[in-house]
């Protein structure tokens, strides 16, 4: 039996850095919308007996061993379950790796309700949230997507109202941020925890965008972009800035880099407008792309 879903990318409305628990994660507070650029999952049970996972993907950068997000939504579960999952596991990937996008995120989440739905499972919602947390943080956001306030460590989850419709330019530069060093860095910043007046701009910005988001005020929702991890990232990276001021210059209505970077999105109303941005962007940054928020469960189409 073959099943397949899309695994959409998400980017952050807002991000921010609220707290540290005792064993070293960081607690959150972020907005996470989905976009309609996705990697496209194909599972297919294969038959015999025993525990097998075959992986493939067309990157082949991305690792089909133990280290790949798909790997391990598949030992969760059949730990979870006591299904030795017996599984070839295909995945088309068209979000950039290493992104801050959730590409790795996205695909396990993919991966876990495709295991429910092939070994009718029907595995209930928490326990689907708390195997998707095993395998990382943004992965419980993963599972159905849309627009939500994810707090915790990404688990404690909120549904809001969608984002109104746009045109989100995406614009990776060539470089690769890795998520544990662009946390080190904050935290070295803020050894004390984050300070007083970072933890106030959040709050006011958290704030004003959840109002833009009820009154479906796009305008409101693109000035109050927030993302504490937005100074250890321009330290590392140039393109961040340039590309950032760039979709400004073009007619973005804001822009802010998505999770640990190094991917800068900027909202647009005209599809035109986008487009040309991307269009000019690409000559130099090749993994630039158009897309549009998605709603939960987001079936239909997606870009690739
Ligand atoms: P996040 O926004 O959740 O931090 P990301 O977009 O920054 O994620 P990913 O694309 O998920 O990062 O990849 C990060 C690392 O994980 C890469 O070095 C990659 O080799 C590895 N990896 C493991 N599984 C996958 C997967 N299914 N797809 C892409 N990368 C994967």
């Amino acid at each position: 039996m073959t099943a397949e879903l899309w695994a959409r990318a998400k980017i952050n409305l807002t991000l921010g850095i609220v707290g540290r628990r005792e064993d070293g994660y960081h607690l959150l507070s972020s907005v996470m919308q989905s976009v309609s650029l996705a990697d496209k999952v194909v599972l297919t049970r294969l038959p015999g007996s025993g525990p097998k996972i075959e992986l493939w993907s067309n990157l082949p950068y991305v690792p089909r061993d133990s280290r790949n997000t798909v790997w391990k939504a598949v030992q969760a579960f059949s730990e979870h379950t006591g299904i030795p999952a017996r599984v070839r596991v295909a995945v088309h990937k068209a979000i950039p790796v290493g992104a801050g996008l959730a590409g790795g995120s996205s695909d396990a989440a993919a991966v876990l309700r495709l295991l429910d739905q092939v070994y009718e499972t029907r595995l209930s919602a928490e326990t689907l949230t708390s195997l998707a947390l095993s395998v990382g943080a943004d992965v419980p956001f993963c599972l159905t997507g849309g627009t939500k306030l994810a707090q915790g460590i990404g688990e404690v989850l909120s549904e809001l109202p969608p984002m109104p419709f746009c045109h989100i330019v995406l614009c990776k530069p060539p470089v690769s941020l890795k998520t544990k060093d662009i946390f080190a860095a904050y935290d070295a910043q803020f050894e004390q925890g984050p300070a007083s007046q970072t933890l106030s701009e959040l709050e006011e910005k958290e704030a004003r965008l959840l109002t833009a988001l009820e009154k479906r005020d796009l305008a409101g929702v693109a000035a109050n972009l927030y993302n504490g991890l937005l100074p250890p990232a321009l330290a590392r990276c140039g393109h961040i800035a340039r590309i950032m001021a760039f979709m400004r210059e073009n007619g973005a209505l804001g822009t802010m880099m998505s999770g640990s970077g190094p991917t800068v999105f900027g909202i647009f109303t005209s599809r035109k407008r986008a487009e040309q941005t991307a269009a000019k962007l690409k000559t130099k940054y090749r993994e630039t792309f158009v897309t549009n928020p998605t709603r939960p469960n987001g079936s239909g189409r997606a870009d690739r």
